[in-house]
């Protein structure tokens, strides 16, 4: 049965361009690219194309590129690194309540030593006000930390607009842009970002692979010590082969961008019209228009996601209840309750998340098998029968 995976959001197939580079290296190069011999020098030059591409993609100098081994890393050194050094000048960070737990667990975990977080809301549509963060600066706080586009529900946030009020009140901004790297256009200086974490495999890249974009003189400390590598923020020999790879698949997203972005909004609109008209009782969540290119999450009224997800497969469809890194545990996704989505709504809630792989045929099967499931799932849950009997006694 031919697989089609609406999960792009988790993660991303290899494409073929990438895996071909990444083999190359791992087959003709294995210097390590600190050492001066001509071996290790042909690794050094291949790491530091990878680091002029990140650079120009983000308008930043190759000397504020750091190489981690993903966004988990990035987003950690930045909120465990500035608050290590800005400690003395004050205790108190700004993030939101639907970040990725890459940043919220170090905020909690900082949360334990002392450390003051606010955690601002996000209006019903996903999107963080500016005013808000203005609102919830003291003279003690040191760092901003508020992602780009939401990983569930693909919102995506006003950037430039706090980079601003950041920049006016002298304050560290960092951005998680792991879902949005290489997907829409980033410029660091526009944008008044200080500090940016990106993932490799969301762009097709290989897992393992991210960065943390520094701005020159930030101050910003190691969590983790060695030798001299990534300016000693990131220790460790280079993952040249995987960096290599992710160098590939930002150059070839950056070249395709626009025309891959108007084909995806195209899809993911006619496959959210298509099912709002055979599928009563759903609902789209985040904002109509400020959005991932490719991200749809819909709240089907009773149905839980998980029976969803297993029918699906069942039709080699993949998809995802919330973000992937908490599909297995019972909560109802943070993000959707910041939304103001009760947790019943959450818990019948899918995210279809698009990439470069699908084509419209895959959108014209899940517009026909969906509403069968729903239908099928909806005829056994006593919640749905008691509303069409209540439905049935008010029309007489
Ligand atoms: N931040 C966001 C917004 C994400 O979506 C993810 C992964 O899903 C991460 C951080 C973590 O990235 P990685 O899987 O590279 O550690």
């Amino acid at each position: 049965m031919a697989r089609i995976y609406l999960d792009n959001n988790a993660t991303t197939p290899v494409r073929q361009e990438v895996a071909e580079a990444v083999a190359g290296m791992l087959k003709g190069c294995y210097g390590n690219p600190s050492t001066l011999y001509c071996i290790g020098q042909e690794a050094h030059v291949s790491l530091e194309h990878a680091r002029d591409v990140m650079a120009g993609v983000l308008g930043a100098n190759r000397d504020e590129i750091i190489f981690t081994s993903g966004g988990t890393e990035s987003d950690n050194i930045a909120v465990f690194g500035v608050a290590r050094a800005m400690r003395k000048k004050g205790n108190h960070i700004i993030t939101t309540k639907f970040e990725h737990h890459a940043v919220l667990n170090p905020c909690k975990a900082l949360e334990k030593d002392g450390w003051s977080v606010t955690y601002l809301p996000v209006g019903p549509e996903g999107v963080v006000e500016p005013s808000d963060v203005e609102r919830a600066i003291t003279d003690k706080t040191v760092l901003i930390s508020i992602m780009h586009a939401n990983n569930e529900v693909g919102t995506v946030q006003p950037i430039a607009e706090i980079g601003k009020i950041a920049k006016a009140r002298k304050i560290t901004f960092h951005t998680d842009a792991v879902q949005s790297f290489a997907k829409l256009p980033i410029k660091v200086d526009e944008m008044g970002i200080d500090l940016l974490s990106a993932s490799s495999h969301k762009i097709y890249g290989p897992k393992g692979v991210g960065l943390l974009y520094v701005r020159k003189g930030t101050k910003i400390m190691p969590i983790m010590y060695g030798g001299h590598q990534e300016r000693s923020l990131r220790p460790g020999t280079e993952n040249v082969p995987g960096i290599v790879g992710f160098g590939k698949a930002t150059e070839l997203m950056d070249a395709e961008r626009e025309a891959e972005e108007a084909r995806l909004v195209g899809m993911r609109d006619r496959l959210w019209e298509e099912l709002s008209k055979k599928i009563p009782h759903i609902k789209l969540h985040g904002h109509p228009t400020k959005r991932l290119a490719g991200t749809l999450n819909i709240g089907f009224e009773f149905v839980e996601g998980e029976s969803l997800i297993l029918r699906l497969d069942e039709y080699g469809i993949c998809v995802a209840s919330g973000s992937a890194c908490t599909s297995d545990a019972l909560e109802p996704s943070h993000v959707l309750s910041a939304l103001g989505i009760p947790p019943e709504g959450s818990h019948g809630a899918l995210r279809f998340s698009l990439g470069r792989e699908n084509t419209e045929s895959d959108v014209d099967k899940l517009i026909e098998v969906l509403p069968k499931v729903v239908d099928d799932l909806r005829s056994f849950s006593p919640l749905y029968k008691e509303y069409l009997r209540n439905q049935k006694a008010a029309a007489g």
